[in-house]
């Protein structure tokens, strides 16, 4: 039993149903989340209490590879018990440091421009798995993380009871105590999904992968589009920001030939006009294994000017990590 895969209620109700007492379940929460999975590290807890709970322990995933941006971007290959592997990358900001981590070990969603759903969907994450990102990109740094994105390999949403667990892990004020406004989620567009997460998780920010304005061209790069066409997600991402009075990221990656000229450009500033929102415009970082050519920064930033112009807040993704692998799957792919 993996102690990162249990809420704390869970950890408190195994160990009184073995006898011990249930203030150690706020101990190993505060340990862990500090990084000391190891029994023996975890001072205030006595040998006999672990032998009383042979089958307890934290489970870490193994790094296998490390890539180290001179930006001090760093890119793990993180292998699963299983098997399985999946990757996660750490970012350095103004702000804080974040990481992005992986919700699946693949994806089925087939977006024609990502690397991680070239071979399907192979499986769902653990809460305990993702949390297990967290702290072993912690070791493999040496830092703290502040934020966190859920924006690596995998659909999220595809995966949303052991997301919601992680969430309420990662939230937890005797463990991780991440707050909820530093929690990025990222979805393709899958709709009833949508819809539970603003009742669920208000305050935790939502990111949609847009990538087209036009529904029939962005059904040619993300095939989710079929199942929940654009103008049913701009209504859903409306109803979102009703309820929770937060604003919507939208991520647009700039694909030359494909969504960045200048009609594009207006289709996207009149889809999202008047809406609670923020543009995060993204030159692609190409998967050689797909043939897409990356929109210039330029383009992103003329992108950027007209939106603002029109009202729309728009920023150009800083490059980060473009000395490694740094699109998302790359790195797993090679693996
Ligand atoms: S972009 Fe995201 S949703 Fe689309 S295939 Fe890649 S991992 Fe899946």
């Amino acid at each position: 039993m993996n102690i990162l895969d249990l809420e704390l209620k869970e950890l408190e109700k195994i160990i009184k149903e073995a006898g011990q007492p249930g203030f150690r379940a706020k101990q190993i929460f505060g340990w862990v989340a500090k990084g000391d999975t190891e029994t023996e590290s975890m001072r205030n807890v006595p040998k006999s209490f672990w032998e009383s709970l042979p089958e307890l322990r934290a489970e870490l995933p193994e790094i296998e590879q490390t890539q180290r941006s001179k930006d001090g971007t760093v890119k793990c290959l993180l292998r699963m018990k299983d098997g399985k592997a999946v990757e996660a990358v750490f970012m350095k900001y103004k702000y804080g440091n974040s990481v992005c981590i992986s919700s699946q070990a693949g994806c089925r969603m087939g977006c024609a421009f990502c690397a991680s759903g070239m071979n399907g969907l192979e499986r769902d994450l653990t809460a305990g798995e993702m949390y297990g990102e967290i702290l072993a990109m912690e070791k493999a740094t040496g830092e703290k993380i502040s934020h966190l994105v859920v924006m690596g390999t995998g659909e999220p949403f595809d995966n949303y009871e052991n997301l919601s667990k992680f969430i309420r892990i990662m939230n937890d004020p005797s463990g991780k105590n991440l707050g909820m406004r530093n929690i990025t989620v990222s979805t393709c567009g899958l709709i009833p999904v949508i819809d539970r997460f603003g009742d669920d998780f208000p305050q935790v920010n939502l990111a949609i992968s847009l990538h087209a304005a036009d529904s029939e061209e962005r059904s040619e790069i993300m095939p989710v589009n079929r199942a929940y066409p654009l103008a049913d997600l701009i209504e859903a991402c409306r109803r979102y920001t009703e309820k929770t009075g937060r604003r919507i990221t939208f991520e647009y990656t700039l694909i030359h030939g494909v969504n960045d000229d200048r009609g594009h450009l207006d289709k996207l500033v009149s889809l999202l006009h008047g809406m609670l929102c923020h543009v995060n415009l993204i030159p692609l970082n190409a998967v050689k294994e797909k043939g897409f050519v990356p929109g210039t920064r330029e383009r992103a930033e003329e992108f950027r000017d007209a939106l603002e112009k029109r009202g729309i807040p728009a920023t150009v993704r800083r490059e980060l990590g473009s000395d490694i692998d740094a699109a998302c799957g790359q790195l797993r792919l090679k693996n």
